[in-house]
């Protein structure tokens, strides 16, 4: 599918992404100074935004994945979260920063926060590119977010519409004629 196609509109070009995650860089690099970091990504949505991330800090710092899925993000499904792949990392006694691309209900993070704790860690701190408003399901606040959203299915920047579209640089609504085929599968604005 041609790329012009399914977008409605650009949200947030390459440039404000920029510009907006090196800010992001700036706080977390003062409120995590003299600390042990251990960068924890959520696959695979958020692996453009580590990227770009990771390589505005100046100290030394670990990275690894963790990879969950979940079914049905509708509030009428249970909204099950499975895991994938868990961490090799060492995190006891440090301080994790889990990075992921979008909160939305809240279920992912929400699930990888709970892993993550049986493994000890000083302190775990969140942090998404995106935040949707009013969309939440499980209680479970970012401690740091780049950007509010309204409830619409964004793609770009490591965000896939049906497994594609991730590599785009910049960040861009889905047209809603293609919100039916989401719906049918439980995924995106109900
Ligand atoms: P939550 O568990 O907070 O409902 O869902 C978070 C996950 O759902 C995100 O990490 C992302 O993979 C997916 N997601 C939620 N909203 C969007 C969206 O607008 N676009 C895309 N591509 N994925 C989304
Ligand atoms: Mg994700």
């Amino acid at each position: 599918m041609a790329i012009a196609k399914i977008i409605k509109d650009v949200l947030f070009t390459e440039e404000q992404i920029k510009r907006r995650v090196s800010e992001m860089v700036k706080r977390i690099d003062e409120d995590f100074r003299s600390k042990d970091l251990v960068v924890i990504a959520v696959l695979k949505g958020s692996v453009v935004f580590l990227a770009d991330l990771v390589r505005g800090f100046t100290r030394p710092l670990a990275f690894d994945f963790i990879g969950v899925s979940s079914y049905g993000n509708s509030t009428s499904s249970p909204g099950l979260v499975t895991l994938e792949k868990g961490i090799t990392v060492d995190v006891a006694d440090k301080s994790v920063l889990v990075v992921d691309d979008i909160l939305d209900t809240g279920r992912s993070l929400c699930f990888v926060k709970t892993h993550l704790q049986r493994f000890k860690p000083r302190e775990i701190k969140i942090c998404v590119l995106l935040e949707k408003k009013g969309t939440r399901i499980v209680d479970v606040e970012a401690d740091y977010v780049g950007f509010e959203i309204p409830n619409v299915f964004v793609l770009g920047y490591g965000l896939d519409y049906e497994d594609r579209y991730r590599h785009l640089p910049y960040i861009a609504s889905l047209r809603e004629e293609y919100y039916n085929e989401l719906r049918r599968k439980g995924i995106g604005p109900i």
